[in-house]
């Protein structure tokens, strides 16, 4: 980025499943200004962790909660000129729709001009659709709308000291126009950057998943030729093997689609998720791999004996995308922070 860009750390639901608390501090030492999450309520967690950093709230403030605001020192992003009223005195950062149709106002410059009387108005922002799509000009239309609204306020007297525009994608694959004052990275802080479409130079951004998931096996088992494994018997043995199940399941977030495709790392080998993920348990084949035994920890993510499994690969197995692996991996899992 540019060296005046400043950046706003995303960790909205638990940091993408990082823990929330835990990545706000590293990123508050290491001198981050601005954290961003989705609800007052994850902003309040923070304040009350004890963090100092602005906090901007990005998914929308509840009329209940507009005290917590207040209190808590939150800077909400307004997505309606109705709501710019509601926070007298306090900075706000007003969304602009530029094209994603989602929140933002869709309003005109002199309409939105016209709402700010009394309105501390901190900063604009918009969010893009498509980042890491080269074969599609939308993110290029979007940066037009967004300048050309920045500039139209302007001309009426408004100046919103603070931009921005992209997240994750925006900043890995940078188009003219998107740098801006701040941007807004969550998945590149976990170590993520999406897969670019169409015609783009690679990502800019050099990073590595920062979160490896590990579980225990409970019990090892030998099964003859023609056992049926797990609920629904949808996968037969078509030979003797040996089975480990897996102390993880749907509910800590093993998705459920991995049942007959997964894999995890066991003992340094790649082991095939054999019958239907269960809520608790996945059953995986360690037939190659003899050793192991109940007690013994196997890789779900992460890097084991030379090979790696990561939440892009498990999220293209499964038919999802990696964010929602990693925000899938659920409370139950045991979080250990090591440096
Ligand atoms: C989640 C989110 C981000 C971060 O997106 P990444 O793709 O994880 O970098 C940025 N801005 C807004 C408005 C978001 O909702």
């Amino acid at each position: 980025m540019a060296p005046s860009t400043r950046i706003i750390g995303v960790v909205k639901a638990d940091a993408y499943g990082h823990g929330a608390v835990e990545v706000a501090r590293i990123l508050a030492a290491e001198g981050i200004g601005w954290l961003a999450v989705s609800s007052v309520e994850e902003g309040v967690a923070l304040r009350t962790a004890g963090l100092t950093t602005r906090i901007l709230v990005m998914a929308g403030v509840m009329a209940w909660e507009r005290g917590a605001v207040k209190e808590f020192r939150l800077t909400p992003v307004i997505h309606s000129l109705s709501e710019l009223r509601e926070f007298p005195g306090i900075p706000v950062h007003l969304k602009l729709d530029t094209g994603l149709s989602r929140l933002g106002t869709s309003a005109s410059a002199s309409e939105i001009a016209a709402a700010l009387d009394g309105v501390h108005l901190e900063g604009l922002l918009s969010h893009f659709a498509s980042a890491a799509d080269f074969s599609t000009p939308q993110s290029e239309e979007q940066i037009a709308r967004f300048h050309a609204m920045v500039d139209a306020l302007a001309a009426l007297g408004v100046h919103a000291p603070l931009l921005h525009l992209s997240s994750t994608n925006g900043v890995a694959y940078p188009r003219a126009g998107a740098g801006l004052s701040l941007v807004r990275p969550g998945h590149a802080i976990y170590g993520y950057v999406s897969p670019a479409r169409g015609h783009a130079a690679g990502s800019v951004l050099a990073v590595q998943p920062a979160l490896s998931w590990y579980a225990r096996i409970v019990a090892v088992k030998d099964v003859p030729a023609g056992a049926l494994i797990g609920y629904g018997g949808s996968y037969k043995a078509e030979r003797p093997m040996r089975l480990a199940v897996l102390a993880a399941g749907y509910a800590d977030g093993v998705p459920h689609r991995l049942s007959n495709k997964g894999k995890v790392i066991a003992g340094g080998k790649f082991a095939s998720i054999v019958g239907t993920v269960s809520m608790d348990l996945t059953t995986v084949d360690v037939s190659a791999s003899p050793e192991l035994a109940a007690g013994d920890s196997v890789t779900l993510l992460g890097a084991e004996g030379g090979l790696n499994v990561d939440a892009q690969q498990i999220a293209k197995t499964a038919g999802t995308i990696s964010y929602n692996v990693l925000c899938g991996i659920s409370a139950r899992v045991k979080r250990f922070y090591v440096d």
